[in-house]
């Protein structure tokens, strides 16, 4: 049986890299930018006015200066106008360029303007600069803004947009089949008997994917029947890139899964971890490099699986460089009696310092998702180790990936 840092291994070592595809910025948020963006100008690219209101000669404002004559007003989008004298003002709006000869800005709100004159209030204090955003500030020309390597956020859109690319190099989506195992299964909108099961880990392998960027994910629903199973899956195997089984893969009379996948040829990379929940997992290759991770089925077991092992080699292989191990410190003891790595489900909560820590959340046997709903994610509480003080600070896995 491997353990949780092995398992992580053998995965990342079977992932195959995934092509890259030039595609329109409207389609790219939340994929894996896989190109270097550079600044297409300056930022800004001009001296850009802040405030509404006039651009003044500052010189002139030293010299005692109050009132400006209107000489004509600057919007944003104009070409750049030419103070003509010192005794002029420009009406300026925010995100004009600064008129040439201007070198201060008086917001609006100080002024009474009137017969073509505005005068400043008494006793207002200007400063050399104010309310410009000097040319080049936020970067040069040419600078790397971007790296490949993460997740496309709406900040990273909006640098993106303004680098002046209407297209930009991601990642291929993998294609995903998502197979939920049990002959007890109905799914939601069908009758059931008190004697079945509603079909949930499909459903939520699927949100799961789909709400880190993988939305070729598609689901379907296999009874325990070893030659439907072999049949269905042979097709699955050739369509797609990537298979996540849910159920199937312990010990008992109707867990088909493993021997069925080994009859078509999927190399078994390792089956059981030593991680409570999800022992069961089990990984391989399948001929043309598929990869197949067959969870089990108890519903907390194949969400916590799904988020430690799937996420992280479809980020991988998708060209996320980026991830990182986060830290928190347990808001309780935890106490853990078994000799595996526990992984324990949590909310996270502030102090009243702001200081934020984790709070385990129950869940009655890994059948419990209900208890899931408002958790934040889990922590890994290592193997060897019983008992867990408060103020531990352990490794968090959040439900939601950066
Ligand atoms: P298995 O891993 O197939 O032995 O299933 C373990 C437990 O998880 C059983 O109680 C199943 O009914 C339940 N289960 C399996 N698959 C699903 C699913 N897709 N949705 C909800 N519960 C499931
Ligand atoms: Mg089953």
């Amino acid at each position: 049986m491997l353990t949780v840092a092995e398992a992580s291994l053998a995965i990342a070592d079977a992932m195959p890299a995934i092509d890259v595809q030039t595609i329109p910025l409207a389609d790219a948020p939340r994929r894996i930018l896989r190109q270097v963006v550079t600044a297409e100008r300056d930022q800004p690219p001009f001296d850009r006015v802040t405030m509404d209101g006039i651009a003044i000669n500052f010189a002139a404002w030293e010299n005692g200066a109050r009132a400006f004559n209107i000489q004509g007003i600057q919007h944003a989008g104009d070409p750049v106008m030419t103070l003509e004298t010192p005794a002029n003002c420009i009406e300026i709006m925010t995100g004009s360029v600064l008129p040439k000869g201007a070198d201060c800005v008086i917001a609006v709100e100080r002024l009474d303007v009137q017969d073509g004159v505005a005068t400043v209030e008494e006793g207002y204090k200007a400063k050399h600069n104010q309310f410009i955003h000097p040319q080049g500030s936020d970067y040069r020309d040419g600078d790397v803004i971007l790296e490949p390597g993460s997740s496309l956020s709406p900040m990273d859109i909006a640098i993106v947009a303004s680098c002046g690319l209407a297209e930009v190099t991601v990642n291929c989506q993998p294609s995903i089949s998502v197979i939920s195992t049990g002959n007890e299964l109905i799914p939601p909108g069908a009758p059931i008997e008190p004697h079945q099961v509603r079909l949930s880990n499909g459903p939520a392998l699927v949100a799961m994917l789909v709400g880190h960027g993988f939305s070729e994910a598609t689901h379907e629903h296999i009874e325990d029947d070893p030659e439907r199973l072999r049949n269905r899956l042979s097709g699955l195997l050739s369509g797609n890139d990537v298979l996540i089984l849910s159920g199937g893969v312990s010990m008992g009379k109707a867990d088909f899964v493993p021997g069925v996948l080994a009859s078509l040829d999927v190399e078994v990379v390792f089956h059981k971890i030593s991680q409570r929940p999800g022992k069961p997992m089990w990984f391989g290759i399948g001929p043309n490099k598929q990869t197949v991770f067959a969870l089990p089925g108890n519903p907390v077991s194949s969400l916590v699986c799904c988020r430690q092992y799937v996420l992280p080699a479809l980020f991988q292989t998708s060209g996320h460089t980026k991830q990182k191990t986060e830290m928190v410190a347990l808001a309780e003891d935890i106490q853990f009696n078994a000799d595996l790595t526990c992984f324990q489900p949590v909310r996270l909560g502030a102090d009243p310092n702001g200081i934020i820590s984790a709070v385990p959340v129950k869940t009655n046997t890994s059948g419990d998702f209900a208890a899931l709903s408002g958790t934040d994610g889990y922590v890994e509480l290592a193997r060897q180790q019983n008992e867990f003080a408060a103020g531990t600070v352990v490794p968090l896995h959040r439900w939601k990936m950066p």
